[in-house]
């Protein structure tokens, strides 16, 4: 097996991986790191979630270091250009991560917040730049960076770039780059446009593709249970009490968030651990290994500390929250149903994250079936199944109030049981109580089990900060809109 010390990684690099967690190259990192190393252009097929950012940050990381040059003020030695805020933040990140034992600085240009800080973490000149194009246009307006020193080109998600209206940016901004370049290309998909810029921006580049990651939804059993906010810790609660949950891996969006479920099961007589960027190493292990020994069935972790681990018989993924990154559902709920096991992905869907879902069923092209209590109560088909439908089409038919019971909860034409009427046992259960803002069900707490503390407290909607794609507008200027 490939090993990340068989691609030929510098030592510092490959310390950094493995305090991430990081063991084998994934497909499309095997397959680029090496030629990126030696040199080559890529043209790398493949989607978020398949490790490509690894695949190009740790051999550009690798380079840099071969040289001691540091770029002259207001200039930069690479550039990752990516469509959306959200990607940019996470590829920085990353990089952040993969360069802990290098001395390399980062800068993120995106638009939707002030300027000023990035012309300032510009001036003296940076390492690497992630950016979005628009913001990165008004930056080269303005003279506050310059592309003369790039020896590191990226381009990130090309065909969404192209979907986004970005192609004439692209090209304003490749036309500024110095000839003598690397240029890595990465997009899921390679219609013709995409093909053609792609050739007239590489030079003799190795290709790599790999299958979708959408793909691998199609093997888990998945569900959404609509619930308000406030509703989803003892939503949560409801679920642990069933035992077919041997080891359950619970997302959170945010590190407090996953602090907060953490101390609520604690308190609920059930054993988590959280991990995330603010604990330390040593906790994050033995989180770590407490799960793996089968010593707490329960880890909550967000989507950055979640990368890298790597442990057979999970049984349930849990989102808790539901990622605003499509990809992100794919990635978390891939970590079940590995090596052919069986899996089950329930996610907790809060009346402010019902257009995350959308995106989610969209990128699938499934419909994520409705239950109302716990996994395993419904024999919830999977997900090759289920036919897609927009949930925008039925809009009409949303909010009606009065539904009796065992009906979705304003998931228009979502249905519980996948369709097969009388099979919601937590239905049953429950009478046809409907309780909370939206009718949705608390779940039903068994006579062995401890009560749920009350902590029902309503709080502020979470803010989606939704895909935070600049589009170009007719004035010049940017406008963030969501996908
Ligand atoms: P990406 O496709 O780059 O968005 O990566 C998807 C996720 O996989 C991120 O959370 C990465 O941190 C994680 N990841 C990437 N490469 C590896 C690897 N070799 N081993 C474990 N996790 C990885």
């Amino acid at each position: 097996m490939t090993t990340f010390t068989d691609l030929g990684l510098p030592a510092p690099i490959l310390q950094a991986l493995a305090a991430e967690g990081y063991e084998t190259p994934t497909p499309i990192q095997a397959g680029a790191i090496p030629h990126v190393l030696a040199g080559r252009d890529l043209l790398g097929i493949a989607q978020t979630g398949t490790g490509k950012t690894a695949a190009f940050s740790l051999p550009i990381l690798g380079r840099l270091t071969l040289s001691a040059d540091k770029p002259r003020p207001r200039a930069c030695r690479v550039l990752i250009l990516s469509p959306t805020r959200e990607l940019a933040s996470q590829i920085e990140a990353n990089i952040i991560a993969y360069a802990k034992f290098l001395r390399v600085s980062t800068t993120l240009v995106f638009g939707g917040v002030p300027v000023g800080r990035q012309i300032r973490a510009c001036a003296p000149g940076v390492d690497v730049v992630v950016a979005t194009p628009g913001r990165l246009i008004d930056l080269l307006n303005q003279r506050a960076l310059t592309l003369d020193e790039v020896g590191y080109f990226v381009l990130d998600e090309a065909d969404r770039m192209l979907d986004l209206g970005f192609m004439r940016d692209i090209q304003k901004i490749v036309g500024l780059l110095p000839k003598k370049r690397q240029s890595l290309f990465f997009s899921a998909t390679m219609p013709p446009a995409i093909a053609k810029l792609a050739s007239s921006l590489l030079t003799n580049p190795v290709e790599v593709a790999v299958a979708p990651v959408s793909s691998t939804a199609e093997r888990i059993r998945q569900s959404v249970i609509f619930c308000p906010t406030r509703d989803k810790q003892a939503m949560l609660h409801g679920l642990l009490a069933d035992d077919t949950i041997t080891r359950a891996l619970v997302f959170t969006r945010t590190k407090h968030g996953a602090d907060k479920v953490v101390k609520y099961l604690n308190a609920s007589g059930f054993k988590a651990d959280a991990i995330h960027g603010n604990k330390s190493q040593n906790n994050r292990e033995r989180a770590l290994a407490a799960f793996k020994s089968g010593a707490s069935r329960l880890l909550v972790a967000t989507d950055i500390a979640a990368r890298g681990i790597d442990v057979d018989g999970v049984s349930h993924v849990i989102n808790f929250d539901i990622p605003n990154i499509s990809e992100t559902y794919v990635h978390r709920i891939g970590r079940t149903a590995r090596a052919g096991a069986d899996g089950e992905a329930v996610s907790l869907c809060g009346e402010d994250e019902r257009s995350f879902l959308r995106d989610i069923e969209r990128l699938i092209r499934q419909k994520v079936p409705v239950i109302e209590g716990k996994p395993g109560s419904v024999s919830a088909p999977t997900q090759a199944e289920v036919p897609y439908r927009d949930p925008r089409a039925v809009r009409g038919r949303q909010g009606q109030g009065g539904k009796p019971q065992g009906q979705s909860h304003g998931g228009g034409e979502n249905r519980s049981n996948g369709g097969r009427p009388g099979q919601n046992r937590q239905g049953q259960q429950q009478n046809g109580q409907r309780h909370g803002a939206e009718g949705a069900p608390r779940p039903s707490a068994g006579p062995s089990r401890p009560a749920a503390p009350a902590q029902h407290r309503p709080r502020p909607a979470a803010q989606g900060a939704g895909q935070g794609a600049e589009r170009p507008r007719g004035d010049g200027r940017r406008a963030q809109q969501p996908r």
